[in-house]
């Protein structure tokens, strides 16, 4: 599917295409043609262009990355940001990455996944059950977005939520950025307001509100907390166990 019209280079623009998104696959075309933070579509671009010494020979992706996975989830993985020579070369969320190893590994062990790693867009991977996106969908210098470029790449988000609300049960924020991603669009999906005092992120919480999805906090896979044990697999384990028994699919 390719996208419609006129790139979005402005929030209004972005928020005008994320309304007007009828399917998944055209949110998908759409939010891939993004240049509307100029700040992240220099850094995607500057580093598709000098690239890591590993992966000189490659075409590095250089734009935003979609979501990735079934359309009538049940479970939603909700990430940061694609990284910058992961997703942002393969062109794919959480593929070819060492954050990517373990997360899929996870989902391959819960049989949310027909195979245990994501290396590029053409390996086979499938999930089951399972839609994974980032609330902010290019890579940023350092991991870490700007709060005016949270708020502009928020409505590619939020229509994401709307096109799979029929089937969503369950939510898995992957650190405490994504964790905050999800108020707003609490209130802008579903219409409800998040309890006060609004519940802190942390691993192992959950928030559970009649007429959403219930949510899950997750350490991020990062290699800071993976490396350092402070997320081991059997945590992940037991996060993916849960969301698929909260999910009704245990
Ligand atoms: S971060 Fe989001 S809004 Fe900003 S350019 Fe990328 S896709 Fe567009």
């Amino acid at each position: 599917m390719l996208p419609s019209g006129a790139s979005p280079r402005t929030p209004e623009a972005v928020e005008a295409k994320a309304a007007s998104a009828a399917s998944l696959s055209v949110l998908d075309a759409e939010i891939a043609d993004c240049f509307a933070c100029p700040r992240l579509v220099s850094w995607r671009t500057e580093v598709a262009v000098t690239k890591r010494a590993a992966f000189r020979d490659q075409t590095y992706w250089g734009r935003p990355i979609p979501g990735f996975g079934a359309a009538d989830a049940e479970i939603a993985i909700l990430g940061l940001a694609p990284a910058a020579h992961g997703g942002n070369r393969t062109g794919r969320i959480f593929t070819g990455d060492r954050s990517g190893d373990v997360l899929f590994a996870a989902l391959h062990r819960a049989g949310l996944a027909n195979q245990s790693t994501s290396v590029s867009v053409d390996d086979g991977l499938q999930l089951r059950n399972t839609r994974i996106f980032a609330a902010v969908r290019c890579a940023p210098p350092d991991n870490k977005p700007l709060p005016q470029e949270r708020d502009t790449c928020a409505p590619w988000l939020r229509r994401e939520l709307e096109l799979i609300r029929p089937s969503l049960r369950v939510v898995v924020a992957l650190g405490a950025f994504a964790w905050a991603a999800w108020w707003p669009a609490l209130i802008d999906v579903y219409g409800l307001r998040p309890p006060v005092p609004r519940p802190k992120f942390g691993h192992g919480a959950e928030v559970i509100l009649p007429g959403a999805p219930d949510l899950l906090g997750c350490f991020h896979v990062s290699q800071q907390n993976t490396f350092t044990g402070r997320l081991t697999p059997a945590m992940l384990d037991e996060v993916f166990a849960r969301a698929k028994a909260r999910a009704g699919l245990a």
